[in-house]
């Protein structure tokens, strides 16, 4: 079983109480467009079991970032997105920007990304 937390934005993004414009899911990891997107492509994974950060995610349950990692080649692949390239990133805390306290990873791609 998956941890949930009933107030996390993205746990109820998972379980379909916010609704999303899922793009990928398995039975570990959900994929869904971000609501304000900063490239072409940009999508979040999440893993459907909840932590807050990264550095959480490695302490808590470190199978998980695999389980993301394996979502996004999946979904790369299938996508194309391999060849043409693409961008993951995650931030972490007040100056990294994360503003959903939900472990995700962003794909960015469709475009040449600046730094
Ligand atoms: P962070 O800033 O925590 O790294 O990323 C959170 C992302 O979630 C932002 O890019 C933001 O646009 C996106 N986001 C926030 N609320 C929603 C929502 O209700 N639906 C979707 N699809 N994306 C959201
Ligand atoms: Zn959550």
């Amino acid at each position: 079983m998956f941890y949930r937390d009933p107030s996390c934005l993205f746990c109820k993004i998972i379980n379909g109480e916010i609704p999303s414009q899922r793009v990928y899911e398995d039975e570990k990891v959900v994929a869904f467009k971000d609501i304000k997107p900063s490239a072409p492509v940009h999508v979040l994974f999440v893993h459907r079991n909840h932590t807050s950060n990264i550095n959480d995610t490695l302490t808590r349950s470190p199978q998980d970032i695999l389980d993301l990692y394996s979502a996004i080649k999946t979904y790369t692949v299938q996508e194309g997105l391999d060849l043409s390239g693409f961008r993951v990133l995650t931030n972490l805390g007040n100056d990294g920007g994360q503003t959903v306290l939900h472990t995700h990873f962003h794909l960015l791609a469709g475009k040449r990304l600046k730094m």
